[in-house]
């Protein structure tokens, strides 16, 4: 089975949604051999301010107003507009004071975007063909506990499918194309204070090949190396960070046969390495990491 997505802008994709992903790529795959495109998935409170603030940077005053009035928490809106205002020409103090307020909506009924939890992604529509837009649409609802709701650059929500299902209170705004807003019903924990992934650490593997202590290496933002202890060495591209119901994480996929994910998880989560293969079906326990730093 070959890849069915590819993500873009570094959007961070919980791990949990993957199969998801996957069910609603794979039939779209087969039928036109083109990838989902995903553009966006869980956003910190501090991400969704810093990509705010770039779009509002050198915005006059009315079209500030015009660009908060897409979101449909106007009270959190407001205050994240004064944040902005009361801190101009200070960039870190105004995404602070941003993400601050947007802080203050998570957990709560009317987040400032349904991107803070962990049961949505964005879909890029507009390079697809209006055939290739109803078979994700007709995919897509078939996956149980999924609805779209077709996002339009101006805000509107254009149309919703599922109709049975309750529509959420969706923000619209951020991603500036047309798409799809696939929401779902996942679960997880809430998304950690701090986020600090390691560069470097030990597991032991057990199984064949080669048991025996394993070293990995972050040789560049895009790389990891693993060395194993009799002298071979392979390489792992960094495919996408996570969350899952395990803490956050990155996940990185073996070179060159992109065959098999490993789910790296940050120094605060339990030290399980977790394994894969690609396409993504459950993740199983690969071993316990060490030294970690
Ligand atoms: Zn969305």
């Amino acid at each position: 089975m070959a890849p069915c997505y590819i993500i873009l802008y570094n959007a961070t994709i919980p791990s949990n949604l993957i199969p998801t992903i996957q069910n609603i790529g794979a039939p779209f795959k087969a039928r036109f051999n083109k990838d989902l495109v995903i553009t966006s998935g869980v956003r910190t409170p501090l991400r969704q301010a810093q990509i705010m603030y770039d779009q509002m940077r050198g915005l006059s005053q009315s079209d500030l107003q015009k660009y908060m009035a897409k979101y449909t928490n106007k009270k959190a809106a407001q205050a994240a507009l004064q944040a902005y205002l009361q801190n101009q020409g200070n960039p870190d103090a105004a995404i602070n004071a941003m993400a601050g307020v947007f802080q203050g909506t998570v957990g709560t009924g009317n987040p400032f975007t349904n991107h803070f939890g962990p049961d949505c992604f964005d879909v890029q529509n507009n390079q697809m063909m209006p055939d290739e837009k109803q078979e994700f649409l007709r995919d897509a609802v078939a996956v149980p506990n999924v609805h779209v709701i077709v996002e339009a650059p101006k805000g509107q929500l254009r149309e919703a499918h599922n109709l049975a299902d309750p529509i959420p209170n969706v923000t619209v705004g951020l991603n500036p194309q047309p798409h799809f807003h696939v929401q779902t019903n996942a679960t997880i924990n809430p998304w950690p204070d701090t986020i600090e992934l390691p560069t470097r650490f030990v597991y032991y593997y057990r199984s064949n090949p080669a048991p025996g202590w394993r070293t990995w290496v972050q040789v560049d933002p895009t790389t990891w190396e693993e060395h194993w202890s009799n002298g071979f060495t392979q390489k792992f591209e960094v495919l996408t960070t996570t969350y899952n119901d395990l803490g956050f994480g990155v996940i990185v996929r073996r070179l060159p046969d992109r065959k098999l994910l490993v789910l790296i998880p940050d120094l605060q989560a339990r030290p399980f390495l977790r394994v894969t293969t690609f396409p993504a079906s459950n993740w199983s326990f690969l071993g316990k990491m060490e030294q970690a730093e």
